[in-house]
């Protein structure tokens, strides 16, 4: 079965991404404007393709933005938490929603899904774990930290996607505030280039072919200090096998066959 994975948006102002494989695809985020999200499902997917349902990480706007407008032009399901739904139902009216619970799988047309938590600051953060087809995919964005769920879900993963946020020299010299500095930092804000690079120690596995960095700050990060970052450390754990790509906002939309 041909699999792809489509970066329609990665970026701390906006994330969607889809995986796609024998017809099917699940979302997963809808965090751009809705009318610019639908204009790039139509010109970089097929428009036959049978988007199963939309998977909600959490609420913030960089992850949110487009879902009302995406799942009601589609007729797309809205899959997330208990928890989250209580926080968001005002925003999904007319919108279709499928709870899910934590650490249990369940399936959406091919694909077999789980939801793991992830320590961010919002009410029921989580990552995805995918697996269709003997391929098994790991995707978390926005965490302060790989914690031992994150760490236990991911593992075992053939496509890895993981977010390296900001370097931390620039987020100590940016212009931001020091209050929201501390959020970044703490350990429910996001990854650190250092922080998803010594993490991948945790999580590569035999399996791992293909990894993904997501979610670069626009402010305080650049693609070529990821790269700098994960280059050493892949080098370091002896895995120059792994295909690495950065998707950032700049080279997105980005589609890539597994
Ligand atoms: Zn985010
Ligand atoms: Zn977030």
């Amino acid at each position: 079965m041909k699999t792809g994975i489509t970066f329609l948006a990665s970026s701390s102002a906006g994330n969607s991404l889809v995986i796609h494989a024998g017809g099917e695809g699940v979302m997963i985020d809808a965090g751009i404007n809705g009318d610019m999200l639908d204009g790039l499902l139509k010109s970089e997917l097929d428009p036959k393709l049978n988007i199963r349902g939309l998977l909600v990480t959490h609420e913030h706007g960089d992850h949110v933005r487009g879902m009302h407008y995406i799942c009601t032009k589609h007729g797309i399901p809205a899959i997330m938490t208990p928890a989250l739904y209580e926080e968001i139902k005002n925003n999904l009216r007319g919108v279709k929603v499928l709870l899910c619970q934590k650490e249990e799988r369940f399936s959406l047309g091919h694909f077999e899904i789980l939801a793991f938590p992830v320590p961010h600051d919002t009410v029921d953060p989580v990552g995805y774990s995918i697996q269709f087809n003997n391929m098994k995919f790991g995707i978390a964005t926005d965490l302060g930290e790989v914690d031992s769920a994150a760490e236990r879900h991911m593992l075992g993963s053939d496509v890895l996607a993981l977010e390296s946020n900001h370097d931390l020299d620039m987020l100590k010299s940016s212009q931001r505030p020091r209050i929201l500095k501390d959020r970044i930092k703490s350990s429910r804000g996001h990854l650190s280039n250092v922080q998803a690079s010594e993490a991948l120690g945790k999580i590569l596995s035999g399996n791992t072919k293909r990894l993904f960095l997501l979610h670069l700050s626009q402010e305080c990060n650049t693609a070529e200090k990821v790269d700098e970052s994960v280059k050493a450390r892949l080098e370091e754990l002896g895995r120059k096998d792994i295909e690495y790509h950065i998707v950032n906002k700049g080279i997105c939309p980005a589609k890539y066959w597994i």
